[in-house]
């Protein structure tokens, strides 16, 4: 049984149909991206994972369990955490009051010492508000604030989004870090070199369809199936 499986799920935007049958599963220690063109079904999907959107047919399960249906507050106590693409942090309360309200209501939360060990530069802005931060220091403290809860998986939706090129190597370092040290991961993200220097298994998206599922060293070595489902063949 893997960690996460998602079998057929059709999710409609009110009339408008967006995903169709997909199907997919992660395994436990595993970084998953999957990756297609804008509009594709990515974030949709990441969405329905974390109840955002109920799926008008299919299941998803976590750990044998059936989430689809439940509420998203719900899919977060089970162990999901979304870190969305336009960032979850509060402009007005500091670092440090951001991951303590992050903290809040998980089971088994990290201790602020144990985030400070994995984002130095978080703990040297730990009384600065969540406002002040550049675009890189969000996205280390929405990423810090999930993982303060001590998900089963993480889903990062566009993680490199909008930064600049040295800061998307220490967010790709950071999630390299994480990847190794056994945390589950869900990645969408436009940035295909980056996410295939640290996934493992890649699902390719077309219109709503999964329409690849293969190795990322695959892809590292032949990328024409990717070319395919990117629209760039
Ligand atoms: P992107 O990188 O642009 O976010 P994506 O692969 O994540 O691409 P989705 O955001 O999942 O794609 O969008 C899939 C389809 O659903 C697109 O056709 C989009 O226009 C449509 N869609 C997205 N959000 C809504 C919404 N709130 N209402 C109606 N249609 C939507």
């Amino acid at each position: 049984m893997s960690l996460l499986e998602v079998e057929s799920i059709n999710t409609l935007y009110g009339d408008s149909h967006v995903l169709f049958d997909v199907s997919l599963r992660v395994e436990e220690n595993e970084v998953v991206a999957l990756l297609g063109r804008n509009g594709a079904g990515k974030t949709t999907t990441l969405r329905t994972l974390m109840g955002a959107l109920s799926p008008r047919s299919g299941t998803i399960r976590l750990d044998g369990k059936p989430i689809h249906g439940l509420r998203p507050e719900k899919i977060a106590r089970v162990g999901m955490q979304l870190v969305p693409e336009e960032r979850a942090v509060f402009g007005t309360l500091t670092v440090e009051e951001n991951l303590r309200v992050a903290r809040l209501t998980a089971q088994k939360p990290w201790s602020l010492d144990r985030i400070w060990e994995v984002f130095p530069r978080l703990k040297e802005r730990r009384t600065s508000r969540g406002r002040t931060l550049s675009g890189g220091e969000q996205q280390m403290l929405s990423i810090a604030r999930a993982l303060i809860r001590d998900p089963r998986i993480i889903l990062l939706d566009e993680p490199f989004e909008g930064l600049a090129p040295l800061i998307v190597q220490d967010l790709i370092a950071l999630t390299r870090r994480l990847a190794q040290e056994g945390r589950t991961i869900v990645v969408v993200e436009q940035n295909v070199a980056a996410v295939l220097s640290f996934a493992q298994r890649v699902y390719g998206f077309n219109n709503g369809h999964v329409v690849y599922e293969g190795q990322a060293a695959d892809l590292r070595a032949d990328a024409a199936p990717m070319r395919a489902f990117m629209g760039l063949a």
